[in-house]
């Protein structure tokens, strides 16, 4: 797995292809990974004997499921450790782009875990919650839960659970806002908040994103991109936040979750109801069973990966259309695609099939194409 260090300094091109492909490497390994130890877990018996171990604590069914939840998240996040470690430090720090100490690094990943847990456990109190109230069509109410719990941390996200790890100002700088706000106008909309992260503090990436909604709908810029980027090249990032926001992107992608998310909900049922009995599980609402929930509604995530990621990758071109509309020439567009993908470290042109399956963004190259070919 560990590459050898690249000889001498290639060029920015290659070594972002050379930082993408250890990633891809690192995704298929630990997605196999994954599936062999689901599998393990299940036909060893050692899913049952750690469900057995819990009952020997307590009888209530909330307390075993919630046991067992958190000894099962624990024991795979230990497992993947040195994948977490590797792949969100190593090799970031490698290719430059991390600032983050170890110990930085480490007390980020305890808070993800802690908040992860957390989340995590409740979704899976109420998933078996409802099965034991509904053995058979309870895919529908779970949908329907999962779906209000989604909508719900979506408005929070950015209120709550952003600044644990980032802390987040108002935007400073009077031109700068007045331009954002003439900006808005044109497009239509409002802004109800432009806001500062502290990114700078772990990675000299860039990023920005338009968060939340109702009272806590806001634009989030990264200090790097504030740092990098000239006036109308950060025009350009909003206005492009700007025409998802105008087009209720979020709201569509969401749509398209909940659907993907109730359909893959329904031949979960349909699955476990035929493969539970192959095992010792003492039904569909056995906790013990919850190895072979991911493993089936993984595979069902896999299939539904490239369709979801296909679908964004359409609203993002629309976002981009929208953008250099809005700004005085493509050509900011442009300079502003080469600046991310120079910072991010941007495989401009991945392979197609990679680019399908993977991608939530069209690649810079096509992006850069459209903008050529659009606003001439
Ligand atoms: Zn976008």
């Amino acid at each position: 797995m560990m590459e050898e260090e690249p000889q001498g300094a290639p060029p920015p091109e290659q070594r972002a292809k050379q930082y993408h492909r250890i990633h891809l490497k690192l995704s298929l390994c630990r997605f196999a990974l994954s599936f062999a130890f689901l599998l393990v877990i299940i036909f060893s018996g050692a899913s049952l004997s750690l469900r057995q171990a819990v009952q020997s604590i307590g009888y209530n069914p909330w307390f075993v499921v919630g046991l067992y939840g958190l000894s099962f998240s624990l024991l795979v996040e230990l497992l993947f450790l040195p994948f977490s470690y590797y792949s969100g430090y190593a090799v970031e720090h490698r290719f430059r782009l991390s600032t983050q100490s170890r110990r930085a690094w480490l007390r980020e990943r305890g808070k993800g875990i802690g908040l992860s847990l957390l989340l995590g456990l409740l979704m899976l109190e109420v998933f078996y919650g409802i099965i034991r109230k509904y053995p058979r069509g309870w895919w529908l109410p779970v949908a329907g839960v999962f779906v209000f719990i989604f909508i719900i941390l979506a408005r929070l996200a950015p209120v709550v659970f952003l600044p644990i790890f980032f802390k987040l100002k108002e935007l400073e700088g009077e031109e700068l806002m007045r331009r954002l706000k003439a900006l808005a106008e044109r497009a239509g909309t409002e802004v109800r908040g432009i806001y500062e992260m502290d990114l700078s503090r772990k990675s000299k990436t860039v990023n920005a994103a338009l968060a939340g909604w109702g009272k806590t709908r806001r634009l989030i810029l990264s200090d790097t991109l504030l740092q990098n980027f000239t006036p109308e090249e950060i025009e350009t990032v909003i206005a492009h936040e700007l025409g998802h926001q105008v087009g209720h992107h979020t709201w569509k992608m969401m749509a398209l979750q909940t659907v993907t998310m109730g359909l893959s909900l329904f031949l979960c049922e349909r699955g476990l109801r035929k493969t539970i009995p192959l095992f010792p599980f003492q039904g569909v609402d056995d906790v013990a069973g919850l190895p072979l929930v991911i493993l089936i509604m993984s595979l069902l995530g896999l299939v539904f990966l490239p369709l979801i990621n296909a679908y964004s990758r359409h609203l993002e071109r629309r976002a981009d259309r929208f953008s250099p509309g809005n700004t005085e020439s493509p050509g900011f567009f442009i300079s502003t695609m080469e600046k991310l993908a120079e910072l991010n470290l941007a495989d401009k042109s991945p392979h197609p099939v990679v680019e399908f399956l993977f991608y939530s963004h069209p690649s810079i190259s096509k992006r850069i194409t459209d903008a050529k070919r659009i606003f001439k």
